[in-house]
């Protein structure tokens, strides 16, 4: 992988380990010469990990729509930023500079941004890896609604073993390298009839 996304929160949360979680993806990601691609704030979890990105030298892309651009909210020293008309065209640019997508603890926009991924992935439109890394089991809740969509025939199996998640930066990473797309029979991927 060369380029992932990260999305993350616009928020710190309220406990210190999940920005620390952040900044310690971001010295990861520079120091294993992966470049990343966000949401282009300098704001909660999408600041820590740009800005820790930036003190190792690493390779940060904002995309950010013209919406968003105030004072308080656009980093102003990442190594690239790129304007999008509006929120689905910021979508669409990262998706097009990616190898895979990885989400931190977030809100809507997190969530809303992961789950497109996971949409695009289900439909074989992109076979890229989508992880999540489980900061303090953040996500568990999450999880637990996917494993009920399964038992409730509204996801397949094989499509929700799409999302990687792991508590270990290396391990989720590793996953992600090795991640193998499920074979699409259907375009439109219902489950059973
Ligand atoms: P949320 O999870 O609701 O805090 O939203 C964060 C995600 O949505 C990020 O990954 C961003 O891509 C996008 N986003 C939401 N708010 C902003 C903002 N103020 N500046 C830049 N991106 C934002």
């Amino acid at each position: 992988m060369r380029k992932v996304a990260v999305f993350c929160g616009a928020s710190s949360g309220f406990k210190t380990i999940y920005k620390e979680k952040a900044i310690e993806l971001g010295i990861y990601l520079a120091t294993n010469n992966i470049a990343m691609v966000f949401g282009g704030g300098k704001i909660g979890m999408m600041g820590a990990i740009a800005d820790a990105m930036l003190s190792k030298k690493g390779n940060v892309i904002g995309v950010i729509p013209h919406l968003l651009r105030h004072e308080e909210v656009e980093h102003d020293s990442v190594s690239k930023m790129y304007f999008s008309k509006n929120m689905s065209k910021r979508k669409i640019k990262i998706s097009k500079m990616v190898d895979g997508y990885i989400a931190l603890p977030g809100g809507f926009g997190t969530l809303d941004e992961i789950f497109e991924a996971l949409t695009l992935g289900q439909l074989g439109i992109e076979v890229k890896p989508v992880g999540i890394l489980n900061t303090e089991g953040f996500f568990d809740p999450l999880l637990l609604q996917l494993d009920k969509m399964v038992k409730e025939g509204f996801l397949r199996k094989e499509n929700r073993e799409m999302l990687l998640v792991s508590k270990s930066i290396p391990e989720l990473i590793d996953a992600m390298y090795t991640y193998k797309a499920p074979i699409i029979t259907k375009l439109v991927n219902t489950v059973g009839s």
